[in-house]
């Protein structure tokens, strides 16, 4: 959406309680500016409701995530608080202040977007030192911060050069030390990384990540790559339809998902549907419409008779020996990733014809790796399985 180059530019300016003088060094941590609060934030284009009563707040020196499927509203999130989009009703307060009133280039927030922005007839130097220039910045002073810049995106050699004449990442990254050489205490990211291939964006995501801790400033960063988000992230808002369906840490919400959405979105995800049976302690007895019995760490409030999923990751199941199994099944398909072997078993039950499991096997020289065809034990630590609310 952002092609212009130069409004996008207008954009990244003015930082409102910064003279224009004297803003911070691009090296100097952003002391505890930047904390976010969102309160009751909802946006509507005609019936639909794309954002609904969003509520967040987000900690100064934070890396905070907005993941979801296309459309569930994580860049109308976004457009709100960079301040090109208006909220129907709620209010965004950056460090306190109502910022409803305030324009784009007043809310001195950074801003990188998919599509690189950088000026195709100015040189690497000349990008970066435009928001400098743009606030009167003596030229001396123009030149450290730039370097300083240059130097933590790593392109201190290519200062001279044309955007065309460097390859994506590096383009990339000319935007980033664009967003962050005044020091802005929020930098806006949608999707930075959408356009560069694999192996880059994982090192690119390990390179902003550095130089946002380094700078200690809060990011915002929108993506729909769940990799991405899990790797990058302090926290994660995991968005569907304009609601958070989640909100937690990496760990936390890839783990303990709180529903089936979270659960398929964050990653292969085994979802059984069944029922709990009865209560022991601490753990509950699951079982499937297809006869399959398990027990389960579960909380009092999942009571006997309660519709539930059953839910287990694919790499928290072992393939093993029938001695060790503690369900039998045997392999439907074998699909080669890579770093794992994706096996698609089918289970016996009690009832005859149990569920179908994913089971990621690692392609390690101590895994059993077997055939399509051939019958398989399987066993998990039971701390590895959880329930989750049944489908609406
Ligand atoms: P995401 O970034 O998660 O893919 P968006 O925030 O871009 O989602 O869009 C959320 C929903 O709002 C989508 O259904 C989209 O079609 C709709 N939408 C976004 N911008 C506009 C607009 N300017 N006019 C009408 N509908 C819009």
């Amino acid at each position: 959406m952002l092609t212009d180059a130069p409004e996008v530019d207008a954009r990244v300016t003015e930082t409102p309680s910064a003279p224009a003088s004297a803003p911070a060094s691009a090296a100097a941590p952003a002391a505890a500016r930047g904390a976010i609060e969102l309160r009751g934030v909802t946006k509507r284009y005609g019936d639909e409701c794309v954002v609904d009563r969003l509520a967040l707040s987000i900690a100064p020196g934070e890396f905070f995530s907005l993941l979801g499927p296309s459309g569930s509203g994580k860049t109308t999130t976004l457009m709100m608080l960079a301040g090109f989009t208006p909220a129907d009703a709620g209010e965004i307060r950056i460090d306190g202040q109502d910022v409803a009133r305030i324009p784009p280039k007043r809310r001195g927030l950074g801003m990188v977007f998919q599509n690189y922005a950088v000026f195709p007839h100015m040189s690497v130097f000349d990008n970066i030192a435009f928001p400098l220039r743009a606030r009167g910045l003596p030229r001396d002073r123009v030149r450290a911060e730039v370097e300083r810049a240059l130097a933590l995106v790593q392109l201190e050699r290519h200062a001279d050069k044309f955007s065309r004449q460097l390859s994506g990442g590096q383009q990339q990254r000319v935007a980033i030390a664009r967003a962050i050489v005044y020091s802005p205490p929020v930098v806006l990211m949608d999707e930075p990384l959408g356009a560069l291939d694999k192996n880059l964006r994982y090192d690119m995501q390990a390179e902003i990540r550095e130089i946002q801790r380094r700078l200690g400033m809060t990011v915002v960063y929108v993506t729909h790559d769940q990799e991405e988000a899990l790797n990058m992230s302090d926290r994660i808002a995991i968005l569907d339809r304009g609601r958070i369906a989640q909100l937690g840490q990496p760990v936390e919400v890839y783990e303990r998902p709180s529903s089936g959405f979270v659960a398929q979105f964050l990653g292969e995800a085994n979802l059984i549907e069944g029922r709990v049976t009865a209560r022991e302690g601490e753990r509950a007895r699951f079982e499937s419409a297809s006869g399959l019995q398990v027990m389960v760490p579960a909380a009092l409030e999942w009571t006997a008779g309660r519709e539930a999923l059953l839910f287990v990751r694919p790499e928290k199941l072992v393939l093993c020996h029938d001695d060790e199994a503690l369900l039998h099944a045997r392999v439907q398909r074998r699909s080669f990733l890579g770093g794992v072997l994706r096996c698609r078993l089918h289970c016996a039950s009690r009832g005859g014809s149990g569920p179908e499991l994913v089971v990621d096997v690692p392609n390690a020289a101590h895994a059993l790796r077997p055939q399509v065809g051939e019958a398989v034990g399987v066993r998990w630590r039971e701390a590895d399985l959880s329930l989750l609310p049944a489908s609406s």
